[in-house]
């Protein structure tokens, strides 16, 4: 088993000891080989391209106004500066068709049952709704509650929430997180504390709907759902952004909700039922779903909006394994005109979030341009739509341009700072593929320390680009520079990043200066530089490890490639 780091392996790489020896032994004799020349990263360009597409002309990049043509040309002008081919079949771009829908008019949730008064629960107060069909009304009468616990299925653990059970017609209602998060350590079936996909709601949708669920009520509650209700809210209020499908989303439930904590409480009282047992009940493998003895009520109007978006895609053909690719991402998309500030600003230039990605896209193409090909084929794609829901890299991986059994693996940049040089590594997702054992040469290479995940529970992985990679089976990295920086250690890189996260994360004044210290982008860069080089001049396929929650998907596609 290429690729794969063995306990003994990855002790002595935390202890710190020499391993050219372990490296260059049986375990890793196909490992990827870590660059031998790394380029000098073109810092000129990235400042060039970041301060161009973070500049008012450009209005904030919101995807599918007058900005968005600009947008596109700039980077494809950079992709051919760095003698990139246009990879989708002679073109430089992916279209990306959307649909926008806004709810409104909102009736009441309504809960019935034999020998109870109907309760009646409010919008925005009580609950949020809103429907995945791209239809104009969504009506569910009398459609029968199900407590479905944690609506997990996973087979490769054995746990099947469902099982048994026909959702046809029925609302499956759902706890939000995986059965063992209350855990300290990672050890529990579902990784302890760490959230799994599992644990995310986006998942519990998906899992009612392919269970036939008619719809589907995610049980709020503020620690295991990371944020608290004004969350929620405001994120289910206004427009919601999807990308087009040949059925129209008709394969997804009629709706989906969530509930505050409060009203699932009262309805399983109602039902006769306790929330705190029925929680515990459900932490337990082979634990039965409990029909409610309840129905529900619930209907509104969709306005429906149909829209394109791009994705731009370069590709520098491999110079021996042309046909395996390695993929770098990085979202183009922003805010666009946003809520003002007290100066009357209202573009948010969106310079870290993510001209930064779209800057280092062009100095990878730049270092690769001048290192010559690698043995694999190397793809750079700016995706759109990033902010709306991650589409832009959902719709590419559910319609590639390169097959994913044929993508090796790849690189997502999300927000690069200008803070200075580090001296670590901090790996969002932890240990979940192979991918591991090349992270950790290179840290070994650029003399980096890493850092877990501060919050390993909130489920960070899952929430940018390339989620929508792994998600179809595809490992990808999310790894960045830490907080330990070179000037001020630890204190100065959380400073920095909480300045960030108060004073201009998603603000109007999240823009770029001459000033900025480009030193620690430099080096993030190299640190993307040697992971997909390492990738796309290696033979071997990482995977996830056993158990985790991609390696099936992962196996199964490899497979039907005729890969394995
Ligand atoms: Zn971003």
């Amino acid at each position: 088993m290429p690729y794969r780091v063995d306990r003994a392996f990855r002790a002595a790489l935390v202890a710190g000891a020499a391993c050219a020896a372990l490296i260059s032994s049986a375990t890793f004799a196909a490992a990827p080989a870590a660059p031998a020349k790394v380029p000098p990263v073109n810092v000129p360009l990235m400042r060039q391209v970041i301060k161009t597409l973070s500049s008012d002309e450009f209005e904030g990049r919101a995807p599918s106004t007058a900005a968005e043509p600009k947008v596109l040309d700039e980077i494809v002008a950079r992709f051919k500066a760095a003698g990139l081919k246009p990879g989708n079949k002679g073109s430089w771009l992916q279209d990306v068709p959307t649909v926008e829908i806004t709810a409104s008019q909102f009736s009441p949730m309504v809960v019935k049952g034999k020998g109870i008064a109907p309760m009646s629960f409010t919008i925005g107060k009580d609950f949020v709704a809103g429907s995945y069909r791209f239809v104009p009304q969504t009506k569910v009468a009398d459609s029968e509650l199900v407590f479905v616990g944690y609506g997990i299925n996973a087979p490769e653990l054995g746990w099947n929430d469902y099982a048994g059970l026909d959702m046809k017609g029925k609302t499956a209602v759902i706890l939000v997180n995986d059965p063992d998060y209350e855990m300290q350590g990672e050890d529990g079936p579902f990784k302890g504390r760490r959230m799994t996909y599992y644990g995310r709601w986006t998942y519990k949708f998906e899992e009612a709907a392919r269970q036939g669920a008619t719809a589907a009520i995610v049980i709020h509650d503020t620690y295991p759902a990371a944020y608290g209700w004004n969350v929620v809210q405001s994120s289910w209020t206004g427009a919601q952004y999807f990308v087009q499908s040949a059925n129209d989303g008709m394969d997804q439930t009629v709706a989906n909700a969530w509930v505050q904590k409060s009203v699932a409480e009262a309805i399983l009282k109602a039902a006769g039922q306790d929330l705190t047992t029925l929680t515990a009940a459900a932490k337990q493998k082979g634990f039965k779903a409990v029909p409610l003895g309840l129905t529900m009520d619930l209907s509104f109007d969709n306005a429906i909006r149909k829209a394109t978006s791009h994705n731009v895609v370069g590709l520098l053909p491999g110079k021996t394994r042309a046909h395996e690719y390695v993929l770098y991402s990085a979202h183009w998309d922003h805010l666009g005109r946003c809520e003002a500030d007290k100066t009357g600003d209202d573009i948010c230039n969106g310079a870290v979030d993510n001209a930064t990605g779209v800057g280092a896209l062009a100095a990878l193409a730049d270092m690769n341009r001048r290192a010559g090909p690698a043995a694999r084929s190397q793809v750079f794609l700016a995706v759109t739509l990033e902010e709306s829901g991650t589409l832009g890299s959902e719709y590419y991986a559910a319609n590639p341009v390169f097959p994913l059994a044929r993508t090796v693996g790849g690189v997502n940049m999300d927000g690069l700072s200008p803070t200075g040089r580090a001296r670590d590594v901090t790996v969002t997702g932890g240990d979940k593929s192979e991918l591991t054992t090349l992270l950790r040469r290179v840290e070994e290479d650029m003399n980096l320390s890493e850092t877990p995940e501060s919050h390993p529970e909130r489920g960070y992985y899952y929430r940018s680009d390339h989620f929508s990679f792994a998600k179809l089976g595809v490992p990808m990295f999310d790894v960045g520079l830490g907080e330990d920086l070179e000037k001020g250690g630890r204190a100065a890189g959380e400073a920095a990043s909480e300045d960030y996260t108060v004073n201009r994360y998603h603000q109007p004044s999240d823009e770029y200066s001459d000033s900025w210290d480009m030193s620690g982008m430099a080096q993030e860069v190299e640190l993307f530089y040697r992971l997909g080089r390492g990738l796309a001049d290696g033979k071997d396929w990482p995977n996830w490890h056993p158990g985790d929650e991609f390696r099936a998907i992962r196996d199964k596609s490899l497979a039907d490639a005729g890969k394995k």
